[in-house]
């Protein structure tokens, strides 16, 4: 095991910013991991264990402590099963060569998820979503390192508890477990099925495969700056800064209200154009899922705002990006000036979506 010191992880980031950790070590394997552990624990050091560094925004102040870097690599395992294929996936895989892989075999289940940064061991941890799907959908199971006994063990999807961008990952065990490997299930025969209004109208009167989505997906989220090319400004983000608030139904009628405008029917999903329409989702339970990109636009921060050296994407309101050589000071002062504004205008608090290191 090779201990670095002093290791600068802003770069190890998408977003860019952020000071030193005290250590590093890059985990190949399990056993590099249960190494590396039992170091920590003799040092004393607090771990942090990083992906692919795409949810994340690292202090200016760094980490005090061991990260660890997960690159633990290998071949995708396909195992016909009861009428659907499983895939093992070690943690370390780049999350868009697994989805492409399996699209390539026509296996639908991932397809809309394709352009996500980062590694499958991150997926998880939020869920990830986008476009319609979400990554909960096809895990069967996850596996882990349980650092509270030091063992491994396999959590199937119901004790991942996964819900909107959350997971016991990133809430009530945060910090417990380390993925190794993530088991996925996709149905043979199961067609391509769309939810989402943009891809709906792509493909109208069409079936697509999986493929197909795959490399539309992909170009929709090339326009909106959200899939990462290098030397392009808008990539140095971590994607959607916030997540959409869930609020109680009058709370979205308040704000409906306060822009003049009657609201829709609940269920009527958001197809995005009109100013005048508060956009919206049926979370269910009475609740309402508002669409933070719009909150950010309507509270003053229009795509291309700029602030010192941080600033929105050109392409997405919702993405903060580092303008170059923006120290995590400034992201920070940017995300509580919109978090501020928004709160004044419609009452709702935003959440912040990456991780704060
Ligand atoms: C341009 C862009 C677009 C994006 N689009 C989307 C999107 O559409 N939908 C979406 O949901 N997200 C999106 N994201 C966010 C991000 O890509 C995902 O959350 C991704 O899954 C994070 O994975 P990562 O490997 O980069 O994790 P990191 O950023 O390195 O880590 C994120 C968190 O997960 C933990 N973690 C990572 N790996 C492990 C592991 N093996 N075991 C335990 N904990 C772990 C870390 O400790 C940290 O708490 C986007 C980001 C960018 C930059």
């Amino acid at each position: 095991m090779t201990t670095e010191e002093n290791v600068l992880l802003g770069p190890l980031t998408t977003l860019g910013v952020g000071g030193p950790a005290k250590s590093m070590v890059r985990v190949h394997s399990e056993g590099d991991l249960v190494e590396a552990l039992a170091f920590a624990r003799s040092q004393g050091l607090p771990v942090f264990v990083l992906g692919g560094g795409s949810n994340l925004l690292v202090g200016d102040g760094g980490f005090d402590g061991l990260v660890l870097r997960m690159e633990i690599d290998g071949a995708l395992e396909f195992e016909e099963k009861d009428g659907a294929v499983e895939v093992r996936t070690a943690a370390g895989v780049d999350w868009d060569a697994f989805v492409l892989a399996v699209c390539e075999r026509g296996l639908s289940g991932v397809e809309c998820l394709a352009g996500i940064p980062g590694l499958v061991g991150g997926t998880p941890v939020q869920n990830v979503g986008a476009y319609g799907q979400e990554v909960a959908e096809t895990i069967v199971s996850v596996r882990v390192l349980d650092l509270a006994t030091m063992e491994f063990v396999s959590l199937s999807a119901v004790e991942c508890g996964f819900g909107y961008r959350r997971s016991v990952f990133n809430s009530t065990e945060r910090g417990r477990y380390v993925v190794t490997a993530v088991t996925f299930r996709f149905p043979l025969g199961r067609r391509v099925e769309l939810k989402y209004a943009e891809l709906k109208r792509r493909f109208e009167g069409q079936s697509p495969t999986p493929i197909e989505v795959y490399g539309v997906v992909r170009e929709i989220r090339h326009g909106k700056g959200m899939l990462l090319v290098p030397g392009e400004d808008d990539c140095r983000s971590a994607g959607s800064f916030f997540k959409n608030p869930v609020v109680d139904l009058a709370v979205y009628e308040a704000i409906a209200g306060a822009v003049g405008n009657p609201p829709r029917a609940r269920s009527e999903p958001w197809v995005g154009h009109s100013v005048l329409t508060v956009p919206h989702w049926d979370a269910g339970g009475g609740k309402v899922k508002l669409a933070a990109a719009w909150l950010v636009e309507q509270a003053g921060f229009h795509k291309g705002f700029v602030m010192g050296r941080a600033g929105i994407s050109s392409r997405h309101s919702l993405a903060v990006v580092n303008r170059g050589d923006a120290t995590a000071g400034e992201i920070v002062a940017l995300r509580d000036e919109i978090v501020r504004r928004v709160k004044e205008r419609f009452g709702v608090r935003l959440e912040q979506e990456p991780v704060m290191v």
